[in-house]
C-alpha cells in the first residue's frame, strides 16, 4: 500500500516536472528575445531628414483609485510614468454617481508629466466611449460596440491590453509568471501580444467614410495583489501582471507636434484630435522616430492630414531601424517590403493609406505581431 502511493507520488513529480518543460522553453524564449530587442534598440538610427515634427511619447486609458475598480494612487502613476519616460498621460476614470472623478483626477503638469483628465464613459446600450477634455470622444472597446455611430467619435480605441489580457489561459499565463516575470516583467506579454484584427478591420471600414484617429489603450489599473482584470472589473488572475510602469512600457501612442509648438493641453487635444499620432508597442524597441509623410509640389503633411492627389505626389515612410513596412490602401495590403527603414512612392490613386511596421528580425515570437501601426494619410 505504502509503496502504491510513494509511486503515485513519483509520477506526480513526473508529470509536473514534464508540464514545465513548455514554460522553461517559454523562458528560453524571452531570453532570446531580450538579446534582440536590447541589439535593435542599439542599432536604432533616428532619421535625418526632418519632417518638422516632434514626438512626445504617452499613454492613453489610465485609471486609479477614482473609479472603484483600481487603488493606485496618483504618486504611483506620477513615478510610473517618470520611469518611462512619458511625456503625457491620458486619465479615463471611471465615473461615479456622486461626484466628478474627471475633475478631480490628475490634470495638468505633474513631476514633469503633462496629465489630461478623462472619463471613461458608458451609453445607454453599453457602448463605452474615453471621453477627453473638450467633448473629444473616442469609441473604446470597438469590439464590443452595438452601433459604431463613427460621425459622432474622432477617435477608435483599435488597441486594449485588457482586451488582449483577456484571451490569455490563466493556467499558462500563471506558470509563464512564475517562470519569467521577475527577469522579463514586460517582455512576458510578446507570448500573448496578438494584432487587433477585427479591430483594425472596423477601423479600415469606417475609414473610407470618415476620419478617425486609431489610439492604443494601456487600460491600466494596477492593482497591488489584484491586477489583470478585464476591461468589466472582473479579475481574471491574482497576480500582479499590470504595474503602471510596466504597462506604461507595452504600448504607447507618440503624439506629433510641429517642431516650434510646446507640449501643452492644447495642443495635445489638437494633435490626437487631427491624427498627428502614431502607436508604438514600444516594449519590443523604442519607435520614436518613426514618420510617415506625404508631400506633393505645393504641400507637405503627415499621418492624420489629408493631401490633394496632384502630379507628383508621395508618400514616405522612415523607421528608426530595418523593419519590415507594410503599406494598407483603403484597408488592402498595397506594399509590403522588409529589410527597409525608408520607403519612398509616388502615388497615382486616391485612397486613405496607413502604415504597419514588423520586426522580423525579434523571431518568430513577434514577427507577425505589428512593432508600429500609424495613423491614415487621406489622399483625396
Ligand atoms: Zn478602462
Amino acid at each position: 500500500m505504502r509503496s502504491k502511493k510513494f509511486i503515485l507520488l513519483v509520477v506526480f513529480l513526473v508529470l509536473l516536472l514534464l508540464s514545465q518543460i513548455p514554460f522553461a522553453y517559454r523562458r528560453y524564449k524571452l531570453r532570446r528575445l531580450n538579446a534582440a530587442v536590447q541589439q535593435l534598440n542599439s542599432q536604432r538610427v533616428v532619421p535625418e531628414r526632418h519632417n518638422g515634427f516632434v514626438d512626445y511619447k504617452g499613454v492613453v486609458h489610465v485609471h486609479s483609485f477614482l473609479g472603484g475598480h483600481s487603488s493606485g494612487t496618483f504618486s504611483e502613476i506620477i513615478s510610473a510614468a517618470q520611469a518611462n519616460q512619458l511625456q503625457f498621460v491620458v486619465m479615463t476614470e471611471h465615473t461615479e454617481k456622486d461626484f466628478d472623478t474627471a475633475a478631480m483626477t490628475l490634470s495638468g503638469m505633474h513631476g514633469g508629466v503633462l496629465f489630461l483628465n478623462g472619463n471613461e464613459v458608458s451609453a445607454a446600450n453599453g457602448d463605452r466611449f474615453l471621453a477627453l477634455p473638450r467633448e473629444i470622444l473616442i469609441a473604446a472597446y470597438p469590439e464590443e460596440f452595438k452601433s459604431l455611430e463613427i460621425t459622432s467619435v474622432e477617435g477608435i480605441e483599435i488597441y486594449n491590453v485588457f482586451t488582449n489580457a483577456k484571451q490569455i489561459n490563466p493556467v499558462v499565463a500563471f506558470f509563464d509568471v512564475l517562470w519569467s516575470r521577475r527577469s522579463y516583467p514586460e517582455l512576458i506579454f510578446a507570448l500573448y501580444l496578438q494584432r487587433p484584427d477585427e479591430n483594425l478591420k472596423k477601423w479600415d471600414q469606417a475609414l473610407a467614410t470618415s476620419r478617425l484617429t486609431a489610439t492604443a489603450g494601456n487600460d491600466a489599473h494596477a492593482n497591488i495583489g489584484v491586477s489583470l482584470k478585464d476591461s468589466s472589473g472582473k479579475t481574471l488572475l491574482g497576480i500582479q501582471l499590470d504595474p503602471y510602469e510596466t504597462s506604461f512600457r507595452l504600448v504607447r501612442l507618440h503624439v506629433l507636434l510641429e517642431q516650434d509648438k510646446p507640449l501643452d493641453t492644447p495642443a495635445l487635444l489638437d494633435a490626437i484630435t487631427a491624427g498627428h499620432c502614431f502607436i508604438g508597442f514600444d516594449f519590443l524597441g523604442d519607435s520614436s522616430g518613426f514618420s510617415f509623410d506625404a508631400e506633393n509640389n505645393e504641400e507637405r503633411k503627415t499621418q492624420g492630414d489629408e493631401i490633394f492627389l496632384k502630379n507628383e505626389t508621395r508618400l514616405r515612410v522612415q523607421v528608426p531601424v530595418s523593419s519590415r513596412i507594410v503599406l494598407f490602401k483603403d484597408g488592402a495590403v498595397f506594399v509590403d517590403e522588409s529589410g527597409i527603414s525608408a520607403k519612398e512612392l509616388a502615388i497615382t490613386e486616391r485612397g486613405v493609406y496607413r502604415v504597419e511596421v514588423y520586426l522580423p528580425q525579434l523571431g518568430n515570437l513577434v514577427a507577425t505581431k505589428p512593432w508600429i501601426i500609424s495613423n491614415p494619410i487621406y489622399v483625396r
